[in-house]
């Protein structure tokens, strides 16, 4: 790996961006979206950019935690940091140790690091982690009470995913939906809503519809193995876990408890790249399945889940469709075709993803020595 001058500058900025769709889901609903942009900058004036999503209900983060976050612990860790000297895992655990949970503060600073490492080595992102696929699927996301032809024109992708939770007619609506598409298996995504009794109703009437069930994601409280353990007894659908599985140690209790059957592995969730590298590792030498998420991010945090998707599990069909959501950007550039989402050729992860940050953005810093 090159030279990358020492770590200067911190900043932070908010990243809004309109939907032109809403999102619902058991837990929310929203129109608008506001995340936290990171920019670190080296001596040699290059920078590097991560996004930190604030996901209330989920990870607790908010956007004035995250950038308290970034300016405060981990910039302590950043400022002055020289990868010369010490390696990128390192960076990640000294992030790691400086705070408790705070998972999408930490991966925006990690990414960010990437960036600028990959920038400096003249290789994208994917490369650098050791992948060589360039592009990943993703399904599309059918909100909750939302269906096909309310907004969302599921046409350009080959997988969805519906979020269900919320109302009882749930299981009428995937019916709907999925006579739209015959044939075409669908993923279901209660974001925790049911109890036990109301998913395994629901699942069963669905396999008793004739729905073909790709798996079923988070039907249960992120606290209930046990419970999730019982449905896959119950009905054999395939079980994802999301919100159970934040870090590795979760993981090893959701395999000990036989939970599930797939992990969605989300930046938000475990800190950045290298965890979910780890998470990656384990995952599979347990024969669970692997899937890469993101929170309502823009390009900018999708991007680097994109590459660590394209390097764990180039042919998965991922849930990376959230930039999708607020895009086209100004210029009137996507990342998404047919159904994929496309990684950025250039050197360093964020390349395109920065069409997303506008000029005007006004950055909070703190530079070393502050
Ligand atoms: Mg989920």
């Amino acid at each position: 790996m090159g030279h990358v001058a020492r770590i200067v500058e911190v900043a932070t900025a908010r990243l809004v961006r309109q939907l032109h769709t809403p999102f619902v889901t058991a837990l929310r609903r929203t129109n608008e979206v506001v995340s936290v942009a990171v920019r670190l900058t080296d001596g040699d004036g290059r920078t590097g950019f991560g996004e930190g999503p604030q996901v209330w209900r989920v990870t607790g983060e908010s956007l004035a935690s995250i950038e308290a976050c970034v300016q405060g612990p981990l910039a302590e860790v950043l400022l002055g940091w020289d990868p010369d000297t010490e390696p990128v895992a390192h960076a990640s655990d000294a992030l790691a140790n400086a705070v408790v949970g705070n998972g999408g503060a930490r991966s925006a600073c990690e990414s960010a690091v990437l960036d600028l490492v990959a920038q400096e080595a003249r290789i994208p992102l994917v490369q650098l982690l050791g992948g060589t696929a360039m592009s990943v699927a993703t399904d599309v996301t059918v909100a909750a009470q939302g269906d096909f032809g309310e907004g969302v024109d599921a046409s350009q992708f080959r997988q969805v995913k519906v979020k269900v939770g919320l109302d009882p007619a749930d299981v009428d609506r995937v019916i709907r939906i999925t006579r739209a598409a015959p044939g075409v298996p669908v993923r279901i995504d209660a974001n925790q809503a049911w109890d036990l009794e109301t998913a395994s109703a629901s699942i069963e009437a669905l396999l008793a519809a004739g729905v073909t069930l790709e798996f079923v994601e988070q039907p249960l409280p992120a606290w209930d193995l046990a419970g999730h353990a019982e449905l896959r007894r119950r009905w054999g659908t395939p079980i994802v876990l999301d919100e159970s599985v934040f870090t590795i140690h979760d993981l090893r209790r959701a395999i000990d408890a036989g939970s599930g059957d797939i992990v969605n592995i989300k930046l938000a969730k475990c800190g950045g790249i290298h965890a979910g590298l780890a998470i990656a590792r384990e995952a599979t030498e347990a024969a669970l399945g692997l899937m890469v998420g993101s929170m309502m991010e823009s390009e900018l945090g999708v991007s680097a889940a994109a590459a660590l998707a394209a390097t764990i599990s180039p042919d998965a069909v991922h849930d990376l469709d959230a930039a999708w959501w607020s895009l086209p950007g100004s210029d009137g550039g996507s990342p998404y075709q047919g159904g994929r989402f496309v990684l950025d050729p250039s050197p360093g992860s964020t390349h395109a993803a920065r069409r997303v940050i506008p000029e005007s953005l006004s950055w909070s810093s703190r530079a070393h020595g502050q």
